[in-house]
């Protein structure tokens, strides 16, 4: 069984992935960045590091319980890309991500957004969808990813024109690099009297971020999430981006999603927002996210409507659950009701157990140094 990548030991044990990397290389193994590694080899790279390994998680091998079948590929349709955003403090996500949810939520639906679903979508001049998860930032990206999911297929690399490269901004770089998902760069507060979007350009190259003009494939646009100069730009290259990844998902095959965010309210119990990433979720449907089980009650997008089925990068509230799932949690409907109870009560006694035994033993997410 392989578990957990090189740059995840890394981000655990608190070195760098490329430290990590030079460290299998001596012991006789090329790895890259990406890469899942067995229990054998983690142990042998974490000694290096005085680290005493303890392996206790067994959700990984229940996961794969619920049967997944394939897509044939005669049942894929295009789907709309899910977009982040990161970049440094104050560079400008939060704007951006206000401008563009004002500016682009097609005028006609109901009285724009009127919920947190977690998400939104744009409908771009060209008539095309993007989904923008609405939460900035690295937090939530490498918590999903240390959950094993995720839930981007584009990051937009904000950088103030008037600023610079910050360590904010390279990690972003980083984190996306580490999972392996493309950067469209946006330059920001291009109205502002200092700003000096090539400096940042030639900054961004010494980081591995080469825009297309310096001959390489990051596409990047100019903007102000002030005056919305150079916005629709952005969308189109994120588009294009999106093409070159040709994203697509089967909406006619039951649903898999992933949990974005969750809380208990007091009529509703719990609500949760999903962003759905195949297949097509119904109402009444039976589901597991994580270790919890539930039916669909009821779901609502971004507008307050009610929908009574959500397909492919749909992100909606969701409400129906016995429990309360995690931020990352995976969400599927299985084939058979019967086997999606079984698993969740699998998964909850799993994750009891595992709560008791963090007492004693030091586990693979709790690494600790002998030293
Ligand atoms: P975040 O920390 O990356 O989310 O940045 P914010 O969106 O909160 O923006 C930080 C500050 O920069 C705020 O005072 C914004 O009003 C300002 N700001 C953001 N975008 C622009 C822009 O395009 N032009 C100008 N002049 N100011 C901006
Ligand atoms: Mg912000």
């Amino acid at each position: 069984t392989e578990f957990i990548t090189v740059s995840d030991l890394a981000d655990l044990m608190g070195v760098k992935s490329n430290d990590v990397i030079t460290t299998c290389m001596s012991l006789g193994m090329m790895v890259s960045i990406n890469q899942r590694l067995d229990a054998a080899t983690i142990e042998l790279v974490a000694e290096e590091y005085g680290y005493d390994v303890e392996f206790v998680d067994a959700e990984e091998m229940i996961e794969d319980e619920i049967e997944v079948e394939e897509d044939d590929p005669e049942d894929l349709e295009p789907r709309s890309p899910i977009i982040t955003v990161m970049g440094h403090v104050d560079h400008g996500k939060t704007s951006l991500l206000d401008y563009i949810r004002k500016a682009k939520v097609a005028a006609g639906e109901a009285g724009g957004i009127t919920q947190h679903v977690g998400a939104y979508e744009v409908e771009t001049d060209s008539g095309k969808k993007i989904t923008f998860l609405d939460t900035p930032g690295h937090e939530a990206f490498t918590a999903m990813r240390s959950r094993g999911a995720q839930a981007t297929d584009i990051v937009i690399l904000v950088v103030a024109a008037d600023d610079a490269v910050m360590p904010q901004t390279i990690e972003a770089i980083n984190h996306s690099k580490a999972a392996g998902v493309p950067m469209v760069v946006a330059i920001n507060k291009m109205d502002k009297a200092g700003a000096n979007p090539d400096k940042i350009k030639s900054q961004l190259s010494e980081h591995g971020v080469i825009v297309e003009e310096y001959g390489g494939k990051n596409q990047v646009a100019e903007v102000s999430a002030h005056t919305g100069e150079g916005i629709d730009e952005l969308l189109e290259k994120v588009l294009i981006e999106a093409e070159l990844m040709e994203l697509q998902a089967n909406p006619d095959r039951l649903a898999q999603g992933i949990v974005l965010e969750s809380r208990i309210d007091k009529g509703k119990g719990t609500v949760a927002n999903i962003l759905i990433q195949n297949g097509t979720l119904k109402v009444g449907d039976p589901f597991v996210a994580g270790p919890v089980f539930g039916r669909v009650r009821a779901m609502e997008n971004e507008h307050g409507e009610r929908l009574e089925a959500a397909g492919p990068s749909t992100p909606i509230q969701l409400t129906g659950f016995d429990d309360t799932p995690q931020a990352g949690d995976r969400l599927i409907v299985p084939k058979e009701e019967k086997a999606a109870k079984e698993i969740a009560n699998q998964r909850q006694q799993i994750r009891r157990e595992q709560s008791l035994r963090q007492t004693k033993h030091l586990t693979l997410d709790d690494l600790s140094r002998r030293m």
